[in-house]
């Protein structure tokens, strides 16, 4: 992950570098060139631009809540660790219940991890806690804590699981074990802070997926001011975006102060579609109760 990552980031002599994020950066710039669309991430001195770190400190913040979501899902609260592998009463079935217990695990040994090389670094004590649950929640908010540590890690070995469908996806330095009867790969890895940035925010995606907390994107009503046609989408926050509008059909993004002069129109033009709706309701109404009463007016 991290050389793959690295090996296509551009180092500026200032050192000045792409958002690790890549493509998916919240903060990137699109423009379109003879017809080609063009994505920029933002430039950053750091492993992620400001507006990913955020983007990273909300997904901390969230993540303890999420868990315990998941973790209600599979009905038991107090369960720490092992799969649940009766089904019954009003649990959910066994597979649905793995697949959380797996993620909930993944959550764990991430988060755990990550905490430990920061603590580490900051030279505190090893995480104490009783149970997985409240580790996980007091790793993240260490994490959130100190944030700029994490995200400014160096590559360093660490261990990792994946299953075996995604063996392909495996980063070039990975060594390890293979344990085919399980399905699964265990491997070490460099990784280093932007790593941790992409982990966390790839688990939350996760975590909102399976929870059904899918993004939820808005199209507008309003035209685009470039193109004219109905094909704007003000795309979800939780999708790991940042708050902008973009035109499905040129690409033209709105942003800033432009992005709250087009919601504004928005709004008046939802407000102006509702009296629409409002008036024709009225009329059907009007309508519809003179046909009733002159069906009732019928000998
Ligand atoms: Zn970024
Ligand atoms: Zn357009």
């Amino acid at each position: 992950m991290t050389d793959l990552t690295y090996s296509r980031i551009e180092v500026d002599d200032d050192g000045l570098h792409d958002c690790a994020r890549g493509d998916h950066c919240a903060a990137r710039t699109t423009t379109v060139e003879a017809g080609q669309r063009i994505t920029v991430p933002a430039q950053t001195y750091r492993a992620l631009c400001d507006a990913d770190r955020t983007h990273v400190l909300n997904c901390l913040d969230e993540l303890p809540g999420l868990y315990s979501e998941l973790r209600a899902r599979i009905g038991d609260k107090s369960r720490s660790d092992g799969p649940r592998v009766s089904g019954g009463g009003k649990t959910a079935p066994v597979i649905l219940n793995l697949a959380v217990d797996a993620l909930l695990r993944h959550i764990n040994t991430v988060v755990l991890s990550w905490d430990e090389r920061v603590r580490v670094v900051a030279g505190f004590s090893d995480l104490a806690a009783a149970t997985t649950d409240t580790a996980t929640t007091t790793g993240c908010v260490l994490l959130a804590r100190h944030v700029d540590t994490l995200l400014g890690l160096p590559a360093e070995p660490m261990s990792r699981r994946r299953d075996l469908t995604q063996a392909e996806h495996l980063p070039l330095d990975a060594t390890g074990l293979v344990h085919p009867e399980a399905g699964w790969v265990e491997y070490n890895t460099n990784l280093t802070g932007a790593d941790a940035g992409l982990e966390l925010l790839a688990l939350h995606h996760r975590c909102l997926r399976m929870l059904g907390h899918t993004p939820q994107h808005h199209d507008l009503i309003t035209p685009c001011w470039e193109c004219d046609e109905r094909s704007l989408r003000r795309h979800d926050g939780t999708a790991g975006l940042a708050d902008h509008v973009e035109c499905m059909r040129c690409r033209e993004q709105y942003l800033g102060s432009r992005l709250s002069a087009l919601m504004v129109e928005e709004e008046q033009a939802q407000l102006r579609k509702r009296d629409r709706e409002a008036q024709q309701e009225g009329q059907r109404r009007q309508v519809l109760h003179s046909s009733v009463a002159g069906f009732g007016g019928r000998p």
